[in-house]
């Protein structure tokens, strides 16, 4: 339909999110979709239940606003188990509809006109938009390839008055890099006696290999006191597509988060807020996650160890980078059209996640997916 209304467009560079084109790609073309993140196979069944039961009694109206207590208290008891940190459930945890809505109202809680925001890349794709749109300036520090190491002497030197916040992602969407406990300390020493705010999307907290421990920003208690925490269950419960997710932060700041949020979407899904609460009450799901993925980490890696493609490290997170360098020298993302449409394998192309699409010729694989379709990817990159 014709519209005669003239706008000026609010996020001029931005186009369709890279997850939403080549899942429709894969589709198009009946690719194996190993391009957006997301696993192929289905969440416990206890957990489906229990959805079902909520909903059978009656939880179906709105939640209240931060989400229901029993599930507050929950992640209040897993936080300070895991980490060792205390935060008041009524006060300083928000139960959201996912961890994308969780970014967009922390990144607008703190964000104004002109400020400056630190974004490590390559980057999350939500997060620029987000300051874009606060009025926010990004600056960027690249991690050094191909080791994704941060490099913090370049953060230091970014630093300034204008300096309002600082966007750290742990274990790394699209790397795979893990921070350690120096990388914390480092970023510890940068913000102390600053006003910087951190911002730290840890929604694969549970998805960490070799027998490391997730660093969470709240083992800091300096770091803690100036960071909103945003976490996710889709990812820990294989159930990306309920959009449930939370954020911790401390009282002040989840004062201003929540007066964002409740106009954003006010509260989200009941049944399954009383679902999740009740599953966590069974630490195992997400003690044995580590070990659960290491083991699609280890097959697709030794599956594709025989193929032309360069394996890159991969600590954390269900991604798994491939160089193609061997196999042509197109640019990333047409690499990722074309092994789609001719070789029926969909990935990511890692430039998308690079303001100035830096190209180093890598494609993101997700291993969250059963065997078989472990199995098909493979045999395809193998044959290439
Ligand atoms: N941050 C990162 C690093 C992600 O990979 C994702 C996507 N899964 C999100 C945030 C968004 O999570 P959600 O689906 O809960 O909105
Ligand atoms: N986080 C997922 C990824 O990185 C996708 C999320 C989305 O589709 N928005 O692939």
């Amino acid at each position: 339909m014709e519209t005669g209304v003239s706008l000026l467009s609010k996020l001029p560079g931005t186009g369709t999110t890279i997850f939403s084109v080549m899942s429709a790609l894969a589709a198009e073309c009946g690719a194996v979709n190993l391009a957006q993140g997301f696993p192929d196979f289905n969440c416990p069944d206890r957990l489906m239940d229990l959805v079902n039961q909520y909903m059978r009694k009656g939880m179906n109206q709105y939640a209240p606003m931060p989400g229901v207590p029993e599930l507050r208290k929950r992640i209040a008891e897993k936080t300070k188990n895991l980490y060792g940190a205390e935060y008041d459930w009524q006060s300083e945890i928000t139960v959201v509809g996912g961890a994308t809505l969780g970014l967009f109202c922390a990144i607008s809680a703190v964000v104004r006109e002109n400020d400056e925001v630190i974004v490590i890349e390559p980057a999350y794709d939500s997060y620029i938009p987000a300051i874009t749109l606060n009025g926010g300036k990004p600056v960027f520090s690249k991690l050094k390839y191909p080791t994704f190491q941060i490099n913090w002497q370049e953060i230091k030197k970014l630093i300034n008055f204008k300096t309002r916040a600082i966007i750290i992602n742990s274990p790394h969407n699209p790397t795979g890099m893990v921070m350690g406990t120096d990388d914390m300390l480092q970023l510890e020493k940068l913000t102390e006696d600053t006003d910087i705010v951190v911002i730290s999307d840890e929604v694969y907290e549970h998805i960490l290999f070799d027998g490391q421990a997730h660093q969470s920003v709240c083992r800091f208690p300096s770091l803690a006191s100036r960071s909103f925490i945003i976490s996710s269950f889709g990812k820990t419960y294989h159930t990306t597509g309920w959009k449930l997710g939370y954020v911790i932060a401390p009282e002040k700041l989840s004062v201003e988060f929540r007066k964002i949020y409740q106009f954003v979407a006010f509260s989200t899904s009941t049944p399954v807020q009383y679902a999740y609460a009740d599953f966590l009450e069974d630490e195992l799901h997400y003690l044995t996650l580590p070990q659960f993925y290491q083991a699609k980490r280890d097959l697709f890696r030794e599956l594709v160890k025989p193929s032309r493609f360069k394996l890159l490290d991969c600590s954390g997170s269900y991604f798994q980078l491939l160089g193609y360098e061997k196999i042509g020298n197109e640019q990333d993302y047409d690499m990722a059209v074309k092994l789609t449409r001719e070789q029926g394998i969909a990935s990511v192309p890692v430039s998308v996640f690079y303001h100035d699409k830096t190209d180093n010729h890598v494609l993101r694989f997700c291993f969250a997916k059963s065997e078989n379709t472990l199995k098909q990817a493979a045999q395809i990159l193998c044959n290439l």
